[in-house]
């Protein structure tokens, strides 16, 4: 028997990025535990990754290259070699990308967050095509444009200093499901003395075990933070010394937040004036009174109309009483813009040649997959390659989607590592391997450490690391630019910029060896200013939103979807619906793990006993929720967890593990936040009626 014990890092979506240590006997992967000398781990993983190795031996892995032999959707595959594999996508794409080379779209988000198997090869590979760009937006693109805006860079407090502040605000997550470690820090927090508080329209279990818990309507954040400052303001809770030195607008703000009366907030946002004005109170007394305050903003802030203005006026929120002067005080949306990671070295857009293909919106993908060629549009999408996502599951009007990806003459390339809802239409399926049989690196986006994944096993099957099968491709498409033969430690080296002061010493040989080393940033990352803004300065006002045609000020917009902003739809959809993430589950990942499923349930619907009692629901009653895009049907849950007016679908179940074949995203809408061109799965209207 030999053992050995691999460094890994979680590939997941998820901000905390934790450092693995995976425990290997003769070869198999017995168990994956959290590395204890990791600080943001502390040897700690999720209930998800803990169960890692359990996916990764799961008896449905996808293990041989397959090819569709039923109906598009159906499911219905053969096995193939991969010589067959490669030679059939290589004579399909080869004449589109010889007459329309846009005609080509690659579809990848966040199935894996590494650097290696996430971008590098796949977009050296679209890019010598000349392929359509795509606009990876499905997450986080409108509040990190929001912060941008107004902090310059997705830079914050750090993870490791929160268990330092007084007051903790988190604003539209729920870490326990979806930000353990941060949670841990909170609780440190909270021990310490320190006052937690959740906004977000649902009780959430995070909501649940703060001191306070303030539900907002869906699409609201942006008023109430213009509230808090109207009270900030008038009882003069402000640190004029910051705001001097380190701002610039405020004269504009004041005059701005002055609209934004309590009495004003509270009706926006459907709470107690009495909350608005004692949370400013708490808010910037503890911080005049030199204690550390702390937001944590997450996205569920963000996926409305308004998402992007949501995010900046929270993050207006600090400067105005001094936040950032304390390590533990601040703001966290991401810690992503922290890295020096060479994105043009691993994706090499020069390969493009001065070509400028059109871009494609990944949220858009629904009507995109539907367009014919036009002038506008250009050529019709006659091909996909779809890796590192599962858009039939999680992407917005999903009957649209899904009626996309069924087009008869659309070829359809997935590589995955389950039979997924989205591999279901595939024409090929290639098999990709799991983050125990690869190499790759990561940044995070919680915490401050460039991470090192080593490969733990050898592949399963006959699966490829993503890079293997891009680099394949590149040959068999005729690609001989020597970059298409780096091999994956060639491509981690290139990570990180070590000529950068915040990456000092990077070595991918010793990153790999010891399995992270932390970015070296300062405490306080604003104590002093030094914003990277345009002006240097947090921006209460922008110059650069109003080049950019937006409203220069922090302000309110509200939903597409409101009783305030469309009555009559509001009239025959009165409920608004959120679809946040199940504890058991990342986004569509793990949905198939049984363990995970069986923990989770069956998919519900959180409905409020007033708005269930009007339509005669009890408590596991079957429900159709429906709109005008479309309907899916689950178990009601009577619970006042859901505030009036509020239905919530804990997501994202794989439609076919779902009781009738659908999900929540059967009716959210394709529309776009007000900036960084993301979707608003949060802003949508729905009726709920009870069925037999
Ligand atoms: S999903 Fe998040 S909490 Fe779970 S192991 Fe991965 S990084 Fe850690």
């Amino acid at each position: 028997m030999t053992t050995t014990h691999v460094r890994a890092a979680c590939p997941h979506d998820c901000p905390d990025t934790c450092a693995l240590i995976v425990t290997v006997e003769n070869g198999v992967a017995t168990e994956v535990k959290g590395d204890p000398d990791h600080p943001p781990t502390a040897g700690v993983l999720c209930t998800k990754v803990a169960r890692y190795a359990e996916r990764t031996y799961h008896p449905d892995r996808l293990l041989y290259p397959l090819r569709r032999v039923g109906k598009k959707g159906e499911g219905k595959f053969e096995r193939i070699s991969w010589d067959e594999a490669l030679d059939t996508i290589a004579a399909k794409l080869k004449p589109i990308a010889a007459r329309a080379p846009e005609a080509i779209l690659p579809y990848s988000y966040a199935g894996t967050m590494g650097l290696v198997q996430g971008e590098s090869m796949a977009q050296r590979f679209f890019h010598q095509l000349g392929a359509s760009l795509l606009d990876r937006t499905i997450c986080a693109t409108a509040g990190a444009t929001g912060y941008r805006y107004t902090v310059g860079a997705s830079i914050g407090t750090d993870l490791e200093q929160f268990q330092d502040a007084k007051l903790i605000i988190i604003w539209g997550g729920n870490p326990i499901a979806s930000n353990l470690h941060f949670w841990t820090r909170a609780q440190a927090a909270k021990r310490n003395g320190a006052k937690l508080i959740a906004i977000d329209p649902y009780r959430s279990l995070t909501a649940e075990k703060c001191h306070q818990h303030i539900a907002p309507l869906p699409g609201t954040d942006a008023a109430l933070a213009l509230g808090l400052m109207h009270v900030l303001i008038a009882e003069d809770l402000l640190d004029h010394e910051y705001i001097a030195d380190y701002t610039i607008g405020y004269e504009e703000l004041k005059q701005r937040a002055a609209e934004w009366t309590p009495a004003r907030t509270a009706e926006t946002c459907g709470i107690m004036e009495d909350e608005v004005v004692q949370l400013a109170r708490l808010y910037g007394g503890m911080a005049k009174a030199g204690e550390p305050v702390a937001i944590r903003v997450n996205y569920g802030v963000q996926r409305v109309k308004g998402g992007g203005m949501s995010v900046r006026n929270i993050a207006c929120l600090p400067a105005l009483v001094g936040a950032w002067r304390h390590p533990a005080g601040g703001v966290q949306l991401s810690s992503s813009g922290s890295f020096p990671t060479n994105k043009a070295k691993l994706q090499r857009p020069d390969l493009l040649a001065g070509r400028t293909p059109r871009t494609i919106n990944m949220s858009t993908i629904g009507d995109d997959l539907l367009k014919p060629s036009s002038p506008e549009f250009g050529p019709q999408v006659e091909a996909v390659i779809v890796y590192n996502s599962n858009p039939v599951a999680v992407a917005p009007e999903s009957p649209k989607v899904a009626q996309g990806f069924a087009r008869e003459d659309l070829f359809t390339v997935v590589l995955e590592h389950f039979q997924t809802d989205t591999a279901d239409y595939a024409d090929i399926v290639l098999p990709a391997t799991t983050q125990l049989e690869h190499v790759d690196t990561h940044t995070s986006y919680g915490h401050l450490y460039m991470m090192a994944n080593n490969a733990a096993i050898a592949p399963m099957g006959e699966a490829k690391p993503n890079t293997e099968i891009f680099r394949l491709l590149a040959a068999r498409m005729g690609m001989d630019d020597p970059c298409f033969h780096e091999s994956d430690d060639e491509l981690a080296a290139q990570a990180f910029n070590a000529q950068d002061a915040r990456a000092i010493h990077f070595d991918w040989e010793s990153l790999k060896r010891n399995g992270w080393q932390k970015l070296n940033m300062p405490a306080a990352p604003f104590a002093l200013g030094g914003f990277p803004t345009p002006s240097g300065k947090c921006e209460f006002y922008s110059a650069a939103m109003q080049a950019d045609g937006l409203d220069p000020l922090p302000t309110y917009i509200a939903p597409y979807e409101s009783a305030a902003s469309n009555p009559e739809l509001a009239k025959r959809y009165p409920l608004a619906m959120i679809s946040p993430p199940a504890r058991n589950f990342l986004n569509s990942s793990f949905v198939n793990v049984s363990s995970l499923r069986a923990t989770e349930g069956e998919p519900h619907l959180d409905i409020h006993p007033t708005d269930a009692a009007a339509r005669a629901i009890e408590h596991g009653d079957m429900v159709r929720i429906y709109n005008d895009r479309g309907s899916f049907a689950c178990k009601a849950r009577v619970t006042d967890k859901a505030r009036a007016g509020l239905v919530v679908g804990l997501s994202i179940w794989w439609k076919k593990l779902a009781g009738d074949g659908k999900n929540a995203n059967e009716v959210t809408s394709q529309r776009l936040t007000d900036m960084g061109r993301a979707p608003t799965f949060y802003d949508t209207l729905v009726q709920v009626e009870k069925v037999s």
